[in-house]
């Protein structure tokens, strides 16, 4: 055994993927033979890094059905080059249907963002969801306490529909009339459930004119 795999946890990895492949392959021995073929996602899946998003367990998905791109309290950053080349590729090139922005509660990003005690480097990432706060902080201060972060947590997750569906390759694939829809989803840890906060852009349309290039 080398050195890596020393460690009990990735020892564990290991074997529980060994398990995983042997299992898969008793029941669809050309499981693996397929997967290499390519992909196909639907839907691409922006979520928090939070290791209780596990987004093909949550959605009971195969590998190949969910294009996905995660990061701290699931923000959607106009200028994040890497964020904007995963949705590029996802809309323009593998043809999602779907873009949906993810957050769940009990977030630690966003409870940080609510905080003034500093967290590094996250606190410039965390910045505009400070700001979303700031902005709105009558509405969540008037909710119960155990509530307000949630709360702030739906509020990220409706800003990052928004700033989708301003993105010019998402108006580019709505020009060519394909249908694309943008969803936001708040994942409930307490339940397992996902919620849809019904705040879906399916077109142009319901997007303010200055954003339609
Ligand atoms: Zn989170």
């Amino acid at each position: 055994m080398s050195a890596q795999n020393s460690n009990s946890t990735i020892c564990k990895v290991f074997e529980n993927n060994k398990s995983w492949v042997e299992q898969v392959q008793s029941t669809n021995p050309e499981f693996f033979a397929n997967l290499s073929k390519g992909q196909s996602p639907k839907l691409l899946w922006i979520g928090c890094s939070d290791s209780r998003m596990a987004v093909d367990v949550l959605t009971k998905t195969e590998p190949g059905e969910i294009f996905v791109h995660r990061n701290i309290a699931n923000r959607v950053p106009s200028e994040d080059i890497n964020l904007l080349c995963v949705i590029e590729y996802a809309v323009k090139h593998l043809k999602v249907e779907h873009v949906v922005v993810a957050g769940h509660t009990s977030c630690g990003g966003v409870k940080a963002a609510m905080s003034t005690d500093s967290v590094g480097i996250l606190d410039h990432w965390l910045r505009p969801i400070k700001d979303l706060y700031q902005a709105n902080e009558a509405e969540i201060n008037a909710l119960p306490e155990g509530e307000r972060a949630d709360r702030l947590g739906e509020l990220n997750v409706i800003q990052g529909v928004n700033a989708v569906s301003k993105l010019p390759v998402v108006h580019e694939e709505w020009k060519k009339g394909r249908d694309l829809q943008i969803h936001g989803w708040i994942f409930q840890l307490h339940t397992g459930l996902l919620k849809d906060l019904d705040v879906s852009v399916s077109g142009p349309k319901q997007v303010e004119s200055i954003y339609l290039l």
